[in-house]
C-alpha cells in the first residue's frame, strides 16, 4: 500500500505488520500543502493495492499522482472521510478560533481542496488518532480478509499506546489551560482544542505567505500576555519565525506536524508526538 504522509505511512505500517508493505508518497522534509508529485515520487503506485490520504484537502494531490502513475484503478482509502471517523469528529472539541477575526481570511480564490486548515490534522490529536487507527484496520481487513483478526489486534495494541499518549499530553500540558501559542502554519488546532490550548497561526494560505496581518495580531497577542512561545516547522524556512521572536520575546521552539523517518525522535508517530509535547512544555513554562 501506499500512503501520502509519513503519519499515515507509519499507522499503516503498525496496523499491517508483516502483512503490509507501506511506501510514503511525500518525501521526508515537504509539507504536503501544495506537494506536486513528481514521476520519481508516483513510482511505487505501480505496484499499488491500496492509497491512504488522510483527505479533507491536506493531500488532495493523491488523485492527481495515481493519475501520473496510470493507476487510477487503486483504491483511495481517506481516513477522516471513513463514516467511523466522522461520527468520531462530531464529538471532538472544536478548534478555538484565535486570530482568524480578519474578515477577508476566508475570502480569495486560492484552492478550496489544498488549502491549509487547522481543521484537517486530525492526527496531532492523540484521541483522534485511535479513531484513524480504527479506520486504518478496518479498510486493512477489507483489502485482505484473510488476516483481519491480526489488523484487529495490532489495532487494539496500538490504540492503547495512543491512549498512553494522550494521558501524558493531558497530565503535561493541563498547567498550561487558555495559553496561547504560535505556530507557522495552521496544523496544531485540533492538539491545541483536545488540551484546552489556543494555537494561532501566522502563515496565510489565502495570501500565499506570511500575512502582515497575522504578524500584528501574534505581537498584540504577545502583548496582552497570553502568548507565550513560536514554533518553527521543518517543512518550512524558520528566519522569519525566528524575526518575529527576537521581536517579540516569545521562546522559540520546534513543532513538526509530519515526522521523518530518518529524523531521530521523529521516526515514529509516536516518538514525534512525544517530541512535539517536550518542545510545546518547554515553550509553554515560564
Ligand atoms: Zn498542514
Amino acid at each position: 500500500v501506499v500512503a501520502t504522509i509519513f503519519p499515515i505511512a507509519d499507522l499503516a505500517a503498525q496496523i499491517g505488520g508483516t502483512y503490509v508493505h507501506v511506501t510514503c508518497l511525500l518525501p521526508p522534509g515537504v509539507s504536503p500543502h501544495g506537494f506536486a508529485p513528481k514521476p520519481a515520487d508516483v513510482r511505487p503506485l505501480r505496484d499499488a493495492k491500496a492509497m491512504f490520504t488522510i483527505g479533507m484537502g491536506i493531500d488532495g494531490w493523491a488523485h492527481r499522482a495515481l493519475a501520473a502513475a496510470q493507476r487510477t484503478d487503486v483504491p483511495v482509502i481517506a481516513l477522516a472521510e471513513t463514516a467511523s471517523f466522522k461520527r468520531a469528529l462530531a464529538s471532538a472539541p472544536a478548534p478555538m478560533a484565535v486570530g482568524t477575526t480578519d474578515p477577508d481570511e476566508h475570502q480569495g480564490d486560492h484552492d478550496h481542496s489544498e488549502h491549509m486548515h487547522g481543521d484537517g490534522h486530525f492526527w496531532l490529536d492523540p484521541v483522534l488518532m485511535q479513531d484513524l487507527t480504527r479506520a486504518m484496520a478496518e479498510a486493512l481487513a477489507r483489502l485482505d480478509p484473510a488476516h483481519d483478526n491480526v489488523y484487529r489486534e495490532n489495532a487494539d495494541a496500538y490504540i492503547v499506546l495512543l491512549g498512553k499518549l494522550h494521558e501524558d499530553y493531558a497530565r503535561e500540558l493541563a498547567p498550561y489551560r487558555g495559553k496561547t501559542f504560535v505556530t507557522f502554519h495552521e496544523a496544531f488546532g485540533c492538539t491545541a482544542a483536545r488540551y484546552g490550548l489556543r494555537a494561532m497561526a501566522i502563515h496565510d494560505a489565502g495570501a500565499g505567505g506570511f500575512g502582515p496581518a497575522k504578524i500584528d495580531r501574534v505581537l498584540a497577542e504577545v502583548r496582552s500576555g497570553d502568548a507565550r512561545a513560536i514554533f518553527a516547522e521543518p517543512q518550512f524556512p524558520r528566519d522569519r519565525l525566528e524575526a518575529i521572536a527576537s521581536r517579540s520575546g516569545l521562546k522559540a521552539g520546534t513543532l513538526d506536524p509530519e515526522g521523518n523517518p530518518h529524523v531521530r525522535g521523529y521516526d515514529s508517530y509516536l516518538n514525534m508526538m512525544r517530541s512535539n509535547l517536550r518542545e510545546l512544555v518547554a515553550g509553554l513554562k515560564e
